[in-house]
């Protein structure tokens, strides 16, 4: 665990004082990952491993930091944000040399505490290692979940629950709000060794600047920005091909890794409502299902102004071109997406066509996202005969048109199938699933957890439990924050 982040500017970071917890035990430790990274799982859930994720005693040379960041939080800006309830441990490789930031959330203040304790429940800390975990699986850029600790104490929310830390893990926490911290300083040092970082580490790939001793800063900025709005691109379109909504989209909370980050009050869609809005704190609709893609763009406008060093800067005209291509990049790569989902090579105005059609079946029908995919190869010769529909007609329609393009593409309907079944995760981390092994953790039975913790991490298997959608009584409509 090197503290890597020390070699950075002093302004982006700032010493974290450990505040112990009477009680820590070990609620659950991701051993896949841990072995990826070169933790020994044994030790992790040792005492002293407990004491290190628990934030109250650290291993010799760690020493923890907390992140400086700004953000529009809801479309306001606000200059100091940073790490109020996380700490940065420090930086390791896993088996491949790729380095990752181990980091603890809900372990205590920070200097960025404001009027928060630093603290985390439960409920909140096992969402997100259900969550970021599943998103692995399926296939999505994410954080990770290292562990979970129990901190035997009570935080005080709406009422007294019981106080958890997460230990997750990314490929730098480095978010639009870190830039934005920065620029809105005059700090050209740190937005330097910001660019400098992101550009050559997380997107070495693309770049040009491998072997380059002295690159160059101004140029690199412009490559970076492409990169980050390529992996958003990217993201978004994985999201929204899932039926996820994030929920809280605000520029600190948008990764330049391209990772899904801090989850909050997130939801996948059940039943298939392209406006819908789960996080009760988000009474606009801002972040919205179906406005993911603009939001985003909306934040890469915020991210490029950030990296202006001045305002007749020569990136403006370059960065101005990839805004303006960012939808079409978003609808090239989710299209590709939708076409796998449903069998079709794609990029063709016929599937397009199919794709929108599905979509249009889908919201009019309220059918069940996930659902709806994974069963469709199965509905072939009875098109909707086990549903009741509003318009069978019009899903007969379409599903024949459907049919007659998988029955023709390359490899025929059985190629189709393939596609769809290693695209179309059977299980999803359902709201009602989730809400249920909370309420159980809560009251100290951790086995449900445990249970839907296999069934999110192997998404593509068939699973008779938690395959099925909610019933009207389980269904879950309103997500919250919870911190
Ligand atoms: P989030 O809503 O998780 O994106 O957090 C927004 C900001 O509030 C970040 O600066 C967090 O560090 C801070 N924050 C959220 N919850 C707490 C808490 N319980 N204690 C201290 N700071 C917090
Ligand atoms: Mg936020
Ligand atoms: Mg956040």
């Amino acid at each position: 665990l090197a503290p890597s982040y020390r070699k950075w500017p002093e302004s982006l970071w700032r010493d974290v004082t450990l505040s112990p917890v009477s009680k820590p035990t070990l609620l659950s430790v991701n051993e896949a990952l841990a072995g990826r990274l070169g933790f020994n799982a044994t030790w992790l859930a040792s005492t002293e491993g407990v004491a290190m994720l628990a934030g109250c005693h650290m291993p010799a040379g760690v020493l923890p930091g907390a992140q400086a960041y700004a953000g529009h939080q809801f479309g306001q800006f606000v200059p100091s944000l940073g790490d109020g309830r996380a700490m940065l441990l420090g930086t390791v490789q896993d088996c491949e040399g790729t380095s990752f930031d181990v980091q603890l959330k809900g372990a205590g203040r920070t200097v960025f505490s404001r009027q928060g304790d630093g603290r985390a429940a439960i409920g909140p800390v096992l969402r997100e290692y259900l969550l970021s975990e599943a998103m692995h699986a399926i296939g999505v850029k994410t954080t990770r979940a290292l562990a979970a600790v129990a901190t035997g104490e009570d935080v005080l929310r709406e009422r007294a629950l019981p106080g958890a830390i997460l230990t997750r893990v990314s490929r730098s926490y480095l978010r639009v709000g870190s830039f934005q911290y920065a620029a809105c300083r005059g700090d050209v040092t740190a937005l330097r060794a910001m660019v400098l970082f992101a550009a050559t580490k997380l997107y070495a790939d693309r770049d040009t600047v491998a072997g380059d001793e002295n690159p160059d800063i101004d140029a690199l900025r412009v490559s970076l920005f492409d990169a980050v709005a390529d992996a958003q691109a990217d993201l978004i379109a994985h999201w929204m091909s899932l039926g996820f909504i994030h929920g809280v989209m605000n520029t600190d909370n948008m990764s330049i890794a391209g990772e899904t980050i801090d989850y909050g009050p997130f939801a996948f869609l059940d039943s298939y409502v392209p406006d819908k809005v789960f996080s009760g704190i988000d009474v606009r609709g801002r972040y919205g299902f179906n406005r993911q893609a603009d939001v985003a763009r909306w934040n890469l406008a915020r991210f490029a102004e950030s990296l202006l060093f001045s305002e007749d800067d020569d990136a403006i005209a370059p960065m101005r071109d990839i805004i303006d291509d960012f939808t079409s990049r978003f609808q090239r790569r989710y299209r590709g997406l939708m076409a796998q989902k449903l069998g079709l090579p794609g990029g063709n105005t016929e599937d397009n066509a199919v794709i929108d059609g599905c979509l249009n079946i889908l919201t009019a029908e309220s059918m069940d996202y996930t659902r709806f995919f994974r069963t469709l190869p199965d509905r072939v010769a009875d098109v909707g005969g086990e549903i009741a529909l509003r318009n069978p007609r019009a899903y007969k329609d379409w599903a024949e048109k459907w049919a007659a393009r998988v029955t023709h593409r390359p490899g025929g309907f059985k190629m189709a199938v393939d596609i769809m079944s290693q695209h179309n995760p059977a299980v999803i981390p359902r709201n009602h699933q989730v809400e249920k092994v909370i309420v159980a953790a809560e009251g100290g039975d951790l086995k449900p957890f445990h249970q839907l913790f296999d069934a999110v991490t192997h998404p593509y298997l068939q699973n008779a439990i938690f395959e099925a959608p909610p019933t009207r009584e389980e269904e879950v409509h309103t997500t919250w924050c919870g911190t």
